[in-house]
């Protein structure tokens, strides 16, 4: 690998780790697109939502699936975050997938085979070229299973749930630590217990763990990741 050949970046990890924010610090830095595939899964659920296909908690897995072609997902960028924002059918939806409400059904839409099947193929198409910083869950197993660097990103519970209480909070969500910490402990079950694309570590991916890490001391990690592949 050379210095100036681009490179397919895989974050992979538990929930409310930090992998959009290091993901996006990463691609500012090496002029890269980040793509938060979080969000796709998180833009899907929403949809579903908005349109009877979960109603009360549940969710009818048929009426999912066939909302699916219906729903167009694309990214724009936005200066003032220096990240993308999702979009479904041109609606700007970046702010209304983070809600708890979308949090607590997003792993049993994103169990679903032909929900998969059709954001990983988005994904696919989005890292083509290279030059792209992806986090997930599955980036590095089953998307871009041939990427340069794989990182497996992880965390003390007590700190993601803080991390991601302070984050709601600032946003003027009405949250309860216990709800936040019964959402993340759900979601890493059901992402690493479903039968397709678990949450797993890559073989060949290297473990970050940065629940006592800035995102300044993450980036001289990443720094000493890179330059031993260089
Ligand atoms: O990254 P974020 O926490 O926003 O992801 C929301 C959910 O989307 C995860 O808990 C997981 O269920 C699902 N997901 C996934 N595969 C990915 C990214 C997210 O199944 N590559």
């Amino acid at each position: 690998m050379s210095t100036n050949q681009k490179i397919v970046i895989a974050v992979d990890g538990f929930s409310s780790c930090g992998k959009s924010t290091f993901a996006k610090t990463i691609a500012a830095k090496l002029g890269y697109i980040f793509i938060d595939t979080g969000a796709m899964y998180r833009a899907v659920t929403l949809y579903a939502i908005e349109h009877g296909a979960i109603r009360s908690g549940m969710i009818d897995q048929k009426a999912v699936v066939a909302l699916l072609d219906e729903i167009e997902i694309s990214f724009r960028f936005n200066p003032q975050r220096g990240a993308s924002d999702i979009y479904v059918n041109g609606e700007l939806v970046e702010d209304k997938i983070r809600t708890i409400e979308v949090s607590n059904m997003v792993s049993p839409v994103s169990a679903i085979a032909e929900v998969r099947r059709k954001l990983v193929a988005m994904q696919q198409a989005m890292g083509r070229d290279r030059g792209v910083v992806m986090d997930g869950r599955d980036i590095g197993t089953v998307v871009f299973p041939n990427a340069e660097l794989k990182i497996f990103m992880t965390a003390d519970p007590k700190v993601r749930a803080q991390r991601r209480y302070d984050e709601l909070t600032a946003k003027g969500d009405h949250v309860t630590m216990e709800e936040i910490e019964r959402n993340i402990r759900e979601r890493d079950t059901a992402d690493m217990n479903r039968a397709i694309s678990p949450l797993r570590q890559a073989a060949d991916a290297v473990v970050l763990d940065n629940s006592h890490m800035t995102v300044g001391e993450q980036m001289q990690w990443l720094d000493r990741e890179l330059a031993k592949r260089l």
